[in-house]
């Protein structure tokens, strides 16, 4: 199937005074029409910085970097001007954010916001079939009282609905993707759920593709196809979301998954947090960027960067645990293959340390895609 975008090799920075920050350092990916990825990490590991680049919303003193190229069927946008964007935006992808208080304008009323949206693009759509439809979306958009929406004030509505709106504003000009960055991070877990489904309603009505950002390994498991795990700026690890829950080889990836509440835990049982902090991206790491906080970093993980592995069908690792030239004497586990050969398999029973049993009981639910 012909990609909806691919990211080629994406560098992007933000000159400070404090140095160059490398927020995303090389990162390639693809996303193919209907497809939902979830695009998962920790604040400042650079997820949210590659979705803006999406939509050309990369501002000084941030910078593309040369050789970065974006394509949108087939299409390079990557060299648009910022009249080019601003046909682009909106269009052919909309982005929704965590906090709609915020990104909604608090002195224009709903109905408006939503028209004006779709007029900017729709130019010869007519006052009442702008209505008609702004009506109509907020209805798909979950909203009981439409029409009574449309005459109110963002700050009459509830967070929920206010995500809602912020939903049916992106999705007014029939995009062919929508990002999501935190959707549902400042709402409660019934809200949450709700807005989840509501997009997954609104993407089998559209053939829409979704590319989720967020931090919730939960969220995840509710609405991926393809997880892509992000640190310091690079893809640690990305697969189907099966694989990346029952499968998961990074470090990175078993921490994220560890720190997911399990309704199994025992009572009083605390969540595993990540100790440390993500590295200074004015000066990365000249290896793995995890290795300060990995209980597994060799010393090769402090020298090198790890080269991709594919270590299951459509499912990539970045680590060095998954490389014969690494020395694992050390490790508290063992690893019983390779991955030089293309397409090798780590044996399932490579673990017997703690960190290692839980990792290879971290998926917890199954995606049944
Ligand atoms: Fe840990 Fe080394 Fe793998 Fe990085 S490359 S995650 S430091 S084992």
């Amino acid at each position: 199937m012909k990609p909806l975008i691919e990211v080629q090799d994406l560098a992007v920075s933000y000159d400070t005074y404090a140095g160059e920050v490398q927020s995303v350092r090389g990162v390639s990916f693809r996303i193919l029409k209907g497809q939902t990825v979830a695009l998962v990490g920790e604040s400042g590991c650079g997820k949210s910085v590659t979705a803006k680049t999406l939509m050309g919303l990369i501002e000084k003193p941030g910078r593309v970097k040369e050789g970065s190229r974006i394509f949108y069927e087939g299409e390079e946008i990557s060299g648009y001007d910022e009249t080019k964007w601003n046909g682009f935006r909106g269009k052919e992808i909309s982005m929704i954010f965590q906090d709609a208080l915020v990104s909604l304008n608090p002195t224009m009323r709903i109905g408006k916001q939503i028209k004006e949206n779709l007029s900017n693009h729709f130019p010869k759509i007519g006052r009442q079939e702008q209505e008609n439809r702004a009506v109509e979306m907020l209805r798909k958009a979950g909203i009981p009282d439409a029409e009574l929406c449309m005459g109110k004030y963002p700050h009459e509505l509830s967070g929920g609905m206010r995500q809602r709106v912020m939903i049916a504003m992106a999705m007014i000009t029939k995009p062919k993707m929508l990002i999501a960055d935190e959707p549902t991070t400042s709402l409660d877990v019934t809200i949450q759920a709700q807005i989840l489904e509501l997009m997954q309603e609104l993407q089998e009505e559209t053939g829409m593709s979704i590319l989720m950002i967020t931090h919730d390994m939960g969220v995840v498991a509710d609405i991926a196809d393809e997880i892509i795990v992000m640190y310091a700026g690079k893809i640690a690890e990305r697969g189907s979301c099966r694989e990346v829950f029952y499968h998961p080889w990074h470090p990175y990836t078993w921490s994220l998954l560890n720190s997911v509440p399990r309704i199994d835990a025992a009572k009083g049982q605390k969540l595993a947090a990540i100790e440390g902090n993500i590295p200074d991206m004015t000066l990365p790491p000249k290896g793995c960027g995890f290795c300060e906080r990995c209980p597994y970093a060799m010393n090769v993980c402090r020298e090198y960067m790890p080269d991709g592995a594919k270590v299951r069908e459509g499912h990539e690792v970045w680590c060095w645990l998954t490389d014969n030239r690494a020395d694992k004497s050390g490790l508290p586990f063992r690893i019983e293959r390779n991955f030089e050969a293309k397409g090798a398999g780590i044996s399932e029973s490579r673990s017997t340390g703690k960190e290692g049993e839980r990792a290879a009981g971290a998926g917890r639910k199954t995606d049944g895609r």
